[in-house]
């Protein structure tokens, strides 16, 4: 059995239970198999692949708290402290029902990869937990998040790790964990990131991922002589990335025509108004079936379905393993050219490979998603230089980041013979610099 093959059963046989782990190393480690076999006798002397597959700490905690109602809830808090080999951890804190620990692991293991490709001196790690803000009073939800943050503090700091906001932790959760963590400490420090602009966040962070996806999305098709002006763009979700994706589609010239969240989804043949929008998910925290009173000549469906419109760009924003091979079907059969993701693995794995043996240029989460962590790691400067860039600066840092990411896993796919297999290139790139900090920091 080959090196890699052993490495991906030893995985499935130590972490039973654990499909959404499995697949994320069945798919990176496939891809740096070309990688793996020039080097097999050396790293599998330093157990290399063994080392990069197990993260350097796991830590799980009770997470108890009193609901309005005086009574005492408890959830289960994890921290996932993946590879510090190129900088502290650094990922986010996910709070939906269902966190658990093959989860974080899935997300702290990407997270090592998306970290190495932007350039950054910052490591992999990944947290949340099994609570569900949604239908949480505002008291609640900070009884959870200083219950949270009681435990974690002990765990996180500036320069070694710095955790983020993900799904279900915005800027209130955000908030309530960065004052609790400072009344502990007595520190005023940069532990966090993703805070209120007031006390150390910085300008363009809401908007970096979304933003860096279409950045990423418009380079690619630059390299291929396409413009994205006048393209038709189907997105999924209508939280952080998906609103900001949407934006900045609007303002390079595309039409986003759908939207969805938990429940369903919006088909807008006029374009999506993203102030209304912003307006039902970002202010009244509502379900999308709201968007038709605003846009009476909108379609609202219950379930999922975004994937079947007509497009010629796709981009899933919401979750993991929410574009199945079906989906994948009906978009090629309907000439989608992009599909490009902003969460993390929201394509399954067969149906990434249809799209891509169906000419699909498919960006993976782990590039086209990276501007939100770069864009935290730009937060992280300017908490230690004590300053405020401007959300130009911002902004034009994170498209210098999404540009040469792009190039960077383009001659990563053609260094190796897979020319236009963004796959493979931003995993051998991720890879090669994490093995090159690890290998030069000796067995550790
Ligand atoms: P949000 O919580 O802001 O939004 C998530 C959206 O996806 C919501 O519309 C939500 O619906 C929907 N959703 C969540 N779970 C499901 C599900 N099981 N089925 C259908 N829809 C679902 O999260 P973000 O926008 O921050 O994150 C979205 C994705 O992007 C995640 O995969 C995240 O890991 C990834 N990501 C986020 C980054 C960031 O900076 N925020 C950075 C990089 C990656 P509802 O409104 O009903 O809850």
């Amino acid at each position: 059995m080959s090196y890699v093959d052993e490495v991906i059963s030893e995985v499935i046989r130590k972490n039973p239970g654990e499909p959404e782990f499995h697949q994320a190393v069945k798919e990176v480690l496939e891809s740096i198999r070309v990688v793996v076999e020039k080097n097999e006798e050396s790293y599998r002397r330093d157990a290399l692949l063994e080392r990069l597959v197990a993260p350097e700490r796991e830590i799980k905690f009770r997470v108890p708290w009193v609901d309005d109602k005086g009574q005492v809830q408890v959830n289960s808090g994890y921290r996932v402290q993946y590879n510090s080999a190129i900088g502290p951890y650094k990922g986010g804190i996910r709070l939906h029902p269902s966190v658990n620990i093959g989860i974080i692991k899935f997300l702290g293991f990407e997270q090592v990869f998306k970290n190495s490709l932007t350039g950054l001196p910052i490591g992999g790690g990944k947290g949340g937990s099994d609570f569900d803000p949604k239908g949480k009073s505002d008291r609640e939800v900070m009884a959870f998040c200083q219950s949270f943050i009681t435990e974690l503090y002990k765990y996180i700091g500036q320069d070694t790790d710095v955790p983020a906001g993900d799904i279900g932790t915005g800027a209130r959760e955000i908030g309530y964990m960065y004052g609790q963590y400072k009344r502990i400490r007595g520190v005023f420090e940069g532990v966090l990131t993703g805070k209120g602009l007031s006390y150390g966040g910085s300008l363009a962070r809401r908007e970096a991922t979304g933003y860096g996806l279409l950045y990423i999305t418009a380079e690619m098709l630059k390299s291929r002589g396409i413009g994205i002006e006048g393209k038709t763009v189907a997105v999924s979700g209508a939280g952080n990335v998906a609103i900001y994706a949407i934006e900045k589609a609007q303002q390079l010239g595309a039409k986003v025509v759908t939207a969805s969240d938990s429940t369903g989804w919006v088909y807008d043949p006029d374009g999506i108004d993203l102030a209304a929008l912003k307006e039902i998910k970002e202010v009244k925290r509502a379900r999308l079936s709201e968007y038709k009173n605003y846009r009476p000549s909108s379609e609202y469906h219950e379930g999922r379905g975004v994937w079947s419109v007509k497009v010629d760009i796709a981009l899933p924003c919401a979750t993991q393993n929410e574009l199945h091979l079906e989906d994948a079907k009906m978009l090629v059969a309907n000439g989608v050219t992009v599909v490009a993701e902003g969460a993390n693995m929201p394509t399954t794995a067969e149906a990434t490979e249809y799209l891509q043996k169906n000419g699909v240029l498919f960006l993976p989460g782990k590039a086209a998603n990276a501007g939100g962590v770069a864009t935290s790691a730009l937060e992280m400067s300017q908490n230690s230089e004590r300053l405020h860039w401007s959300f130009e600066e911002v902004d034009e840092k994170l498209k210098g980041i999404m540009t040469s990411l792009f190039h960077n896993i383009d001659n990563a796919a053609k260094k190796y013979g897979f020319e236009g297999n963004y796959v493979v290139g931003a995993n051998i790139a991720g890879f090669e610099k994490v093995v090159d900090a690890m290998t030069a920091q000796g067995i550790v």
